[in-house]
């Protein structure tokens, strides 16, 4: 079971991927035709079953578009960042 999930802000985001790279678990890929409304190729939470939420890729955002929630065993939110 997922211990983590996060949401992506579309319209923060610029397509740089570091969250692609950065990810250690590859739950995050980069779209091949979603774009936002500045015509930038989004990435995608493709895997979510394999988020651990250690909040790497809300870390390494630049533009702090991704937010991480944590979950306990009943799958509540923990912690966020
Ligand atoms: S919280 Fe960690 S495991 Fe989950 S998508 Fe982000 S970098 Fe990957
Ligand atoms: S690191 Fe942030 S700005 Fe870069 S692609 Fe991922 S969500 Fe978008």
């Amino acid at each position: 079971m997922a211990k983590g999930e996060i949401t992506i802000n579309e319209e923060y985001c610029k397509g740089c991927e570091l969250c692609v790279e950065f990810c250690p678990k590859g739950c995050i890929e980069m779209s091949t035709e979603k774009y936002n409304s500045r015509g930038l190729l989004m990435p995608v939470f493709a895997k979510p079953e394999e988020c651990t939420g250690c909040t790497t890729c809300g870390f390494m955002c630049p533009d702090a578009a991704i937010v991480v929630y944590r979950f306990d065993k009943d799958k509540t939110p923990v912690s966020e960042d």
